[in-house]
């Protein structure tokens, strides 16, 4: 059947290709190291719980919890439906289509170009200098026509920290004038190197948070935005009425109370002890030309032939993410830090590649 929707849409949408999840890009396995979840879940009950009614658009438990957790005032936090929502929301309130740009600096998370590029918002892309610092004199040349900048530190999918003194250079650079925002879906990795001290010199500094990583909470989708409390107030204008599902306010509210926050801590602790140890025994690996240094729960690994290694691991149903996609990252793989008997397995396999 004819349809003439084509006709009717957007052309620009008609062309677009669609973000890639891990979650699409599917797999068949048993071993699932290619989304940066937490390897192990948590329980929770949802016990005599209401659904009749709608939820508060910003649930004042919620944002009470994570402002214990984060120090910050309850003014200065939105919750919204995973970071994800967050990033999209403040090009919304910030950036006029077909007139403004963001600034990105690949490689780095696919998300903030592939929004942009759905509400026709440029995108000035600045690549990294070697794929880890940022190049600030390039930045400074295109920075009179940014509206946000997006930083993602540590950095996925390279896993380092982004230099804090550039950060403070940057912010003071675009004071009043550019949304300077860092993602730190990652920080509980590495809490220490959080820039979250710095928001209250700088108005224009935005922080994105998530419960999706550390606290292993991908599957509620559930993200916090940490700014001034001027731009949380922009936010709440364009966000959906009723974002968050009452279910999984009920279970963020629970992974915030102490005991839960001081589980996640431990397993942090853990996870990053399976790091140490993968990282150890990869670099024993000949297949590999080199690691990444990484902050968080994935290593960023150059391979001789990534290819045959990804494929040859995928029909083992050990599912890992290809990164080809960027530019410099050819014959990369990005490998999410499983339990300690998925890194065995992972290594094992590795081994048995090389003997053949
Ligand atoms: C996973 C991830 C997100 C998305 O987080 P959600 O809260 O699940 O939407 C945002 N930024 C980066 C860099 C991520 O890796």
């Amino acid at each position: 059947m004819e349809s003439n929707i084509k006709k009717i849409s957007r052309k620009d949408i008609v062309f677009l290709k669609a973000y890639k999840s891990a979650r699409k890009i599917g797999g068949n396995g048993n071993i699932w190291l290619n989304a940066n979840e937490f390897p192990e879940s948590s329980m929770f009950n949802l016990n005599n719980i209401k659904l009749n009614r709608y939820p508060d658009c910003q649930p004042k438990e919620l944002i009470l919890r994570y402002s214990i957790y984060s120090n910050i005032s309850i003014k200065n936090i939105l919750v919204s439906r995973g970071s994800d929502e967050a990033i999209e929301l403040l090009m919304r309130v910030f950036c006029i289509p077909g007139k403004d740009s963001i600034m990105t600096f690949p490689p780095t998370y696919g998300m903030y170009s592939k929004i942009a590029e759905i509400y026709g918002i440029k995108n000035i892309s600045i690549p990294m200098i070697d794929n880890i610092f940022l190049d600030l004199l390039k930045i400074k040349k295109y920075l009179f026509k940014t509206k946000i900048i997006y930083i993602c530190s540590p950095n996925n999918p390279t896993g380092n920290i982004i230099n804090v003194d550039i950060i403070i250079n940057i912010l003071k650079l675009t004071l009043g004038k550019v949304i300077v925002v860092i993602d730190e879906a990652y920080i509980e990795f590495c809490i220490n190197k959080s820039i979250i001290f710095l928001l209250k010199r700088f108005s224009n500094l935005v922080i994105l948070r998530t419960l999706s990583k550390a606290f292993g909470l991908a599957g509620i989708r559930c993200g916090f935005t940490l700014a001034h409390s001027d731009i949380i107030k922009l936010l709440k204008k364009v966000i959906a009425p009723y974002p968050l599902p009452i279910p999984s306010i009920n279970i963020a509210i629970q992974a915030l109370s102490k005991t839960e926050i001081l589980n996640m801590k431990n397993k942090v602790l853990k996870l990053n002890n399976n790091k140490i140890w993968l990282l150890n025994q990869l670099k024993k690996n000949n297949l590999i030309k080199h690691i990444f240094y990484s902050e968080t729960n994935y290593l960023l690994v150059h391979f001789f032939n990534a290819k045959d290694v990804f494929h040859i691991l995928w029909n083992q149903g050990i599912i890992l993410r290809q990164q080809d996609h960027e530019m410099t990252l050819k014959n990369h793989i990005r490998i999410s830090i499983g339990t300690k008997k998925e890194c065995l397995c992972l290594i094992n396999a590795l081994k048995n590649i090389s003997l053949n």
